[in-house]
């Protein structure tokens, strides 16, 4: 029996896993109890990993391929595999140029496969078309920490929830979406029982019944709730004028703003009582540090964007950044979904936080990789919902979609579904057979999975941890990044025969340290971590460059931001509705999010019976007094619609959800209704500069089926 310290694949908590196995099963796991993210604790999701290993069934195990849409998958070897994979991309981008094809890749692909995912796209075809699916996740925090801090991530390390004083929670029911940090929570409000917990949310999850006071909001209302909050701080004196005045801009546009929004007007706007929103103000202000914990319900929004600015807005004017116990903390959904943003393995940034219209930025990148500078293309590519798009009206040709399931977790599926449909070429890179988005796959490349490949993840509290292989892939089963190398190869020997290779990559640990060099002098600068390091003293916190052991646990303590002139910006956030208003055709504001149980589209959690055992089957949630009104009892089969698809559920009846919302989680699919999911209905409308889709919210109507 050998014993392997990997990570967790499924959220962005990383928690340290190690791994039994005989040599060809995975046979245990346990929480590492030297890894700093989780010291020993796993929720329920990582204690069954190796049932999710254990069978393989619906497992991806040797490369499909059909010649024609009318006919079915057949099993080939590799080489003919990836070599009709390079010749179709290579044939499309010379008759219609880069930009017709597109890379669709994920947040649990490790970072040596964004690499050269990211490589491939823009070193090689010279198109910035590659996204993820961190786009529906993650995007709006990105963009508000680069306008506000002048670059990406997050100020505060998980240490943070064990020094706040108060913790506010926006969005985020992480009692069931990051558990064992919320264990963490738990046990330090244990410990010092005084801190104070705000919940923000239009339901009372298990979160918000924990809560020292939940602030049930109107969905949508997050950025007039904050602004208020803003302005009860002005006007009572508790912002920090010297913080203020030494490392910030933008305060006096900003509070011209709030000044509109009394606490009487943003509390009736929200729907809250306006004692409420002071007591919120109240304890944020006075609290010697407060912590911000938010999600996907500031991120999943048309106005993710400026919900995250106005919550950042609260910590910058209250000084409340770069100190132990303090600062906003947007908690990463996916494992690697902080990794992909390190490589800018997404359509609008360049590696290593660099940007794609900066020209000194694109020569950097190509110097590293030896390409010539004027293939960095410096047109932005098409994010998630514009690039599908871009496929059903033929602009892209051919799409290759990564370890994602993008007929299930896209908003609006009928036109996804429509967009795959119409391809003339589609590449799906998968360790499952069985999702949605395979049924649209002319080529199925079989990838490893968990415990089956080496690596690295960056988890929310930027920490780089190792992933390990426990056990061979099963079948012809590879690594994400070698398939990404050995279609490079092919197509590059097509398209550029003159130039030397650049998937001269023999192990992940040689990506991993071309990736850390392209980062030196950047503010994410990983040039002191290697995989002998990680090794040696363990999962490291970024920046880590040469000469430094470990890496820094919270950024901007010395007021110093990465902005051009050192200061953070304030930004001007006014309050904007959801987009999908309700009316009288549909009337209900659909809410979505996730089941403690239960993981994105289930392709891994729905193979382990137990996790079942929590909610065993799909529902739309309803307000007793809306199911009253309606004549409705619980178990009836419901139609939930909007204007673009709807799909039926049996009703479930909770107080849960407020009257006139109604709630349903996002993981059931194809694999066990006869439809995509509940993104039927969502909608597909983004943020305009995020480019993050308000999968939190539509409006719909709800109807016996
Ligand atoms: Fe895995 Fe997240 Fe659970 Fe930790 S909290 S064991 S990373 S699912």
């Amino acid at each position: 029996m050998t014993q392997t310290a990997s990570t967790c694949c499924y959220c962005g908590v990383g928690c340290g896993v190690l791994i039994a196995s005989d040599g060809t099963r995975i046979t245990g796991v346990q929480g590492d109890p030297a890894h700093p993210a989780n010291y020993g604790r796993l929720c329920t999701k990582g204690m069954t990993l190796p049932a999710t290993a254990a069978s393989l069934t619906n497992r991806a195990l040797y490369p499909e391929m059909r010649l024609t849409r009318d006919s079915t998958r057949q099993r080939v070897d590799w080489d003919s595999a990836l070599d009709t994979v390079a010749a179709r991309f290579a044939d499309i981008i010379r008759r219609h140029g880069p930009d017709a094809v597109a890379f669709y890749v994920s947040g649990q692909l490790l970072t040596e496969d964004y690499y050269l995912f990211n490589l491939l796209a823009k070193g090689l075809i010279g198109t910035n078309n590659i996204d993820t699916n961190s786009r529906l996740c993650m995007s709006s925090a990105v963009t508000a920490y680069k306008m506000a801090f002048g670059a990406d991530g997050p100020p505060t390390c998980y240490e943070d929830l064990e020094l706040a004083d108060c913790v506010l929670f926006a969005g985020s029911n992480m009692a069931y979406a990051h558990p064992v940090l919320f264990r963490r929570l738990e046990a330090a409000k244990a410990t010092r029982p005084a801190t104070r917990w705000i919940v923000i949310d239009p339901r009372r999850t298990d979160t918000a019944a924990m809560a020292d006071l939940h602030l049930q909001i109107q969905p949508g209302t997050d950025v007039a709730l904050f602004n208020g909050m803003l302005h009860h701080l002005i006007w009572e004196g508790l912002v920090d004028s010297d913080y203020l005045a030494a490392h910030t801009e933008g305060f006096a546009e900003l509070k011209k703003l709030v000044r509109d929004y009394t606490p009487k007007m943003a509390a009736e706007l929200c729907g809250i009582a306006e004692a409420d929103l002071i007591t919120a103000a109240e304890w944020f202000g006075r609290s010697p540090a407060s912590l911000s914990l938010y999600c996907m319900g500031l991120n999943q929004s048309a106005h993710g964007t400026d919900k995250n600015l106005a919550l950042i807005n609260l910590h910058l004017a209250t000084g409340q950044v770069g100190k132990p116990g303090a600062g906003p903390f947007s908690l990463t959904g996916q494992p690697n979904a902080m990794g992909g943003r390190e490589v800018g393995g997404m359509a609008t940034m360049l590696a290593a936080h660099r940007d794609i219209s900066n020209d000194q930025h694109r020569a950097e990148v190509a110097a590293h990789w030896g390409v010539p500078a004027e293939r960095l293309s410096p047109r932005p590519g098409l994010p998630a919902v514009a690039m599908f798009d871009a496929l059903r009206e033929g602009k892209i040709k051919a799409i290759w979609i990564a370890c994602t399931n993008p007929a299930h977790s896209m908003p609006d599926l009928g036109p996804v579904r429509e967009a795959l449909q119409h391809a003339e070429f589609v590449v799906l890179q998968e360790a499952y057979t069985n999702t949605d988005t395979a049924a649209f796959a002319d080529v199925l490349l079989p990838a490893a999975s968990w415990g089956e490949k080496n690596g690295t993840v960056t988890n929310s509290e930027r920490r780089i941890s190792r992933v390990r292989a426990a056990i061979a892939a099963p079948g012809e089963a590879r690594p994400d990044w070698w398939i990404a190398a050995e279609a490079g190869r092919r197509m590059e020997a097509l398209l550029h025969p003159e130039q030397p290779s650049l998937f001269g990559f023999d192990d992940a640990a040689r990506i991993f340290d071309a990736h850390s060099q392209l980062t030196v002098g950047r503010d994410l600068d990983i040039g002191g971590i290697d995989y002998a390091l990680l090794e040696r003293n363990g999962p490291q916190q970024w920046p880590l460059p040469a000469g430094m052991q470990v890496g820094l646990a919270r950024r901007y303590v010395d007021g110093m931001f990465a902005t051009i002139n050192g200061r953070a910006r304030l930004h001007v956030t006014p309050y904007k509705p959801v987009a999908e208003p309700t009316n009288a055709r549909y009337p209900f504001h659909l809410l979505t999010g996730r089941l403690r149980d239960q993981w994105h589209g289930m392709s891994r959690s729905g193979r382990v019976p137990q996790l079942f055992a929590h909610t065993p089957e799909p529902g739309i949630t309803m307000h007793p007094t809306d199911a009253e009104r309606r004549g409705l009892r619980a178990g009836e089969l419901m139609r939930v619609s909007s204007k673009r698809g709807g799909l039926v559920l049996p009703l479930a009846i909770s107080d849960s959800v407020p009257s006139g919302s109604v709630f349903a989680a996002m993981h059931w699919n194809g694999q066990f209704l006869n439809s995509g999911g509940i993104n039927e209905a969502s909608l597909g409308k983004v943020d305009g500069k995020s480019f993050q889709p308000e999968l939190k919210h539509a409006a719909v109507r709800v109807e016996r089926a």
